[in-house]
């Protein structure tokens, strides 16, 4: 896939934008017909670019939006007419003031914009339009859909598809090369009431919508040389974080069932069925009692 875009890049850009750019900017890698990603420190950033106009997904931040912006101007003259929003974090959506000088509008599921409210930051841009289940961001021929499947990562996550192209992106909790083990194990972020149902509900989407491609929001872990940071992958591998977290709720009911929790909440290792979790990008032994915690702590205080 990724081989197939690179060799096809000079053609598509040619079609794709009304600037007759032979070379990408640095950090922009093309991941479909007008598809590409701005990559910022480890962070990536999915935009669409159309003859009449340009969608940004994540500004990335108030040091990354201006070198954003600039890699587009090399892409296209066409302007920024959205900025969308995948969630709340800072380290994503900051920065979409940037490109309100393009009069481009900003997008959001309404739980971010309540976020917004009550935990204001001078940076981060208020929505211009909100939705609540679903929505559709059009310019010209490219299109982006929202979908919302509740809280997940955060409470206001959006899965991003683009129309007709296969291509899916699930940011903070689905990353190419493969399915990991979360990068923080206390997960703070995770929200296990719903994270299951979530999985389950994008799978779902990627089915009716034909999805073969999940795109990357940010390098792999280790990948700062750029070895290993593959722009895109199967979307098996948002199966595989689903059956993740299905036997991280699994194992962690069984474990307890079998006397392997402590006191402390944590779970002894040596009760808990190693093998099945090796295979996860990341993969640190000593994360699972954290993480199991979380688990708990839902099971029993439903927090
Ligand atoms: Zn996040």
């Amino acid at each position: 896939m990724q081989l197939y875009w690179i060799v096809l890049s000079l053609a598509l850009i040619t079609t794709a934008c009304s600037k007759q750019s032979a070379v990408l900017p640095e950090a922009v890698e093309q991941i479909g017909e007008g598809a590409f990603l701005f990559t910022h420190d480890n962070e990536r950033s999915l935009f669409l670019v159309d003859t009449e106009g340009v969608i940004v997904t994540d500004p990335l931040g108030i040091d990354a939006a201006p070198s954003y912006k600039r890699a587009i101007a090399a892409i296209t003259d066409a302007p920024v007419k959205y900025v969308v929003y995948s969630h709340y974090h800072w380290d994503r959506v900051a920065g979409a003031e940037t490109f309100l000088e393009d009069g481009a509008q900003v997008v959001a599921q309404e739980r971010c914009a309540e976020r917004f409210l009550v935990n204001p930051n001078p940076d981060v841009v208020m929505p211009d339009i909100t939705f609540d289940n679903d929505y559709v961001v059009k310019v010209g021929d490219q299109q982006l859909s929202l979908n919302y499947f509740g809280p997940s990562h955060g409470d206001c996550l959006t899965v991003f598809t683009v129309e007709g192209q296969g291509l899916i992106q699930i940011v903070d909790l689905v990353n190419p090369p493969a399915a990991a083990f979360p990068k923080n194990p206390t997960i703070p972020y995770i929200r296990p009431h719903n994270i299951r149902e979530f999985f389950q509900r994008t799978i779902e989407l990627a089915d009716e919508r034909n999805i073969d491609t999940v795109v990357a929001s940010r390098l792999a872990p280790g990948a700062a040389d750029g070895e290993g940071s593959s722009a895109t992958g199967p979307v098996s591998i948002v199966n595989d974080q689903a059956v993740f977290w299905n036997v991280i709720f699994e194992e962690a009911s069984s474990v307890r069932a079998a006397g392997g929790v402590g006191i402390d909440g944590l779970v002894r290792l040596k009760y808990v069925d190693l093998d099945q979790f090796n295979g996860y990008a990341g993969y640190r032994k000593e994360d699972l009692p954290s993480i199991m915690r979380r688990v708990f702590s839902y099971y029993d205080m439903g927090r």
